[in-house]
C-alpha cells in the first residue's frame, strides 16, 4: 500500500458564488486523478455530487489515489466492477439513471474514454441534462479500441467539450462538433506542475525504493527505465510476448527496467503463462506521486499509458509509446524527437534508447533536468469551472 508523501498545497478556496450543481462520474485511476486537477476548482464556485462506478475497485488502482490526492468521499458509491464492458455499462446505466432522478443535477460532467464516461453520458442524454465531457476530441481512429468507442459517442452527446489540445478541437470540427467546444489545455498538466515541488530532490528515490524494493535494492536518478503496459491490445498473447520480448532487451543489469503491474495485465501475463523476464522488476502499480517521482528521475520511460506519455514529455524525460499511434500528437511535436512512437519493436526501441539515454551521459543529464525543470499549470482546471459557471462556449 502506498504511502503518501503528504497531501498537495490546494488553492485557496474562492469567496462563495453562486454556481451549479455538477455530478460528476469517475471510476478507473486516470478519472480519479483527473478528478483531483480538476475538484478544488470545480468546488471553489460550484456544488458537486462525485459519483464513483466502482469500475477499478482494486485498492492499488482506486483507493490509494482518495488520501493521496485529497479526493472528497464519493457521495455515491455504485460499486460495479467486472463483467464485459457491455453488462458493465448497462449496469452503471441502470445505477446512474437512479441517482440523476434524485439528486436532479444542473449538469453532468465525465471524463475521457472509460465505460464509467459512457455510462455517465448516455444516463445524461436520456435524462436530458447537459453533458461537460473533460479531455474531449482525442481521436486514435481505430474504434477497435474501446476507448475511441467512448470517446466519440460522448463528445456527440456533449453540450461542453473540454479539449486539451488544438489537435483534439480540429478532431471535433472534422465530426461536425463546432459548437461547445472549448480548448481548456489539459488537467493532468495542471496536477503535474502542483505536485513537481514535492518530488524534484531525486531524494525521494531512497524512499521509494526502500518501500518497493525492500532492504539492499536502490534507486538512482538515471539508473532505472520506468514502463507501465495497460491497454486491451497489449494483453493479447502476441502483443504480450512482444512486450516482454522488448523490456527484456532494454533491461541491463546496471540499469533494470522499474514495472509497476496493473492487475489486468498480471493476470493475462499468469492466465497466458509468461514469464517475467529477468532485469524486470515489477512492483504493484504506485500512487501518483510516486508515479510521477519515478519518471521523473528515470532513464526514460517506457509506456502504452496516454497519461504516462504526456507527464514524461512535461517532465521531459525520453519516452517510448509502446503503440503504433498516439492520440497526443502535440506531445510528439513539443517533445524534440524525445517522445517515440515504437510499437512493440524491440530493436527499434533500443536503438532510440541508445539515442536519448545513452548510460554513460544518463545519470547526470537526469539530475540536471530534475534541477531546471519548470512547468506551467495549463490552467485547465480553472478554465472549465469558469465555463461552467458561465454558459461561456
Ligand atoms: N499512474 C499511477 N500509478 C501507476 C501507473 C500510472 O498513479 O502505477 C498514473 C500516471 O502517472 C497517470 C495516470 O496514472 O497520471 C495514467 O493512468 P493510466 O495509465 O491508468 O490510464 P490512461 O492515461 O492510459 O488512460
Amino acid at each position: 500500500m502506498e504511502a503518501a508523501f503528504g497531501p498537495s498545497p490546494l488553492p485557496a478556496p474562492e469567496p462563495a458564488r453562486p454556481g451549479v450543481r455538477i455530478l460528476s462520474v469517475v471510476g478507473t485511476r486516470p478519472q480519479l486523478i483527473k478528478a483531483a486537477a480538476l475538484g478544488p476548482a470545480l468546488r471553489a464556485r460550484h456544488e458537486e455530487i462525485f459519483v464513483d462506478t466502482g469500475q477499478h475497485w482494486d485498492d492499488d488502482l482506486a483507493g490509494v489515489f482518495f488520501a493521496e490526492l485529497g479526493l472528497p468521499r464519493p457521495d455515491v458509491s455504485l460499486g460495479i466492477g467486472g463483467g464485459t464492458a457491455s453488462e458493465q455499462v448497462g449496469r452503471m446505466l441502470l445505477a446512474l439513471d437512479a441517482v440523476l432522478a434524485e439528486r436532479r443535477p444542473d449538469v453532468v460532467l465525465v471524463y475521457g474514454d472509460t465505460n464509467s464516461t459512457l455510462a455517465g453520458a448516455l444516463a445524461a442524454a436520456q435524462r436530458g441534462l447537459p453533458l461537460a465531457h473533460v479531455e474531449a476530441g482525442l481521436r486514435s481512429f481505430d474504434r477497435s479500441m474501446p476507448e475511441e468507442i467512448n470517446r466519440v459517442v460522448t463528445d456527440h452527446l456533449a453540450r461542453w467539450c473540454f479539449a486539451p489540445t488544438e489537435t483534439a478541437v480540429a478532431n471535433l470540427a472534422r465530426e461536425g462538433i463546432r459548437e461547445g467546444v472549448l480548448l481548456v489545455g489539459d488537467v493532468l498538466q495542471d496536477l503535474a506542475a502542483r505536485t513537481i515541488p514535492e518530488i524534484r530532490d531525486p531524494a525521494v528515490l531512497a524512499e521509494i525504493g526502500r518501500r518497493l524494493l525492500g532492504g539492499g535494492a536502490a534507486l538512482a536518478p538515471g539508473g532505472y527505465l520506468f514502463a507501465t503496459v495497460h491497454r486491451a491490445a497489449n494483453r493479447s498473447p502476441e502483443a504480450m510476448r512482444r512486450w516482454l520480448g522488448l523490456l527484456a532487451a532494454v533491461g541491463q543489469p546496471e540499469r533494470p527496467v522499474v514495472l509497476p503491474l496493473h492487475p489486468g495485465t498480471r493476470a493475462a501475463i499468469e492466465a497466458a503463462g509468461f514469464v517475467i523476464p529477468d532485469l524486470v522488476v515489477v512492483v504493484p502499480p504506485v500512487g501518483y506521486r510516486t508515479s510521477l517521482a519515478l519518471q521523473l528521475h528515470a532513464a526514460a520511460v517506457l509506456t502504452d499509458s496516454g497519461g504516462v506519455q504526456r507527464e514524461a514529455a512535461w517532465l521531459g524525460v525520453p519516452c517510448l509509446v509502446l503503440r503504433e499511434t498516439t492520440e497526443w500528437r502535440e506531445a510528439v511535436e513539443g517533445s524534440r524527437g524525445r517522445l517515440v512512437v515504437v510499437g512493440l519493436d524491440a530493436r527499434r526501441a533500443v536503438a532510440e534508447l541508445e539515442r536519448l539515454a545513452p548510460p554513460d551521459r544518463v545519470p547526470l543529464e537526469a539530475t540536471e533536468r530534475a534541477a531546471r525543470l519548470d512547468l506551467r499549470p495549463a490552467g485547465a482546471a480553472e478554465a472549465i469551472a469558469r465555463a461552467l459557471a458561465g454558459g461561456e462556449a
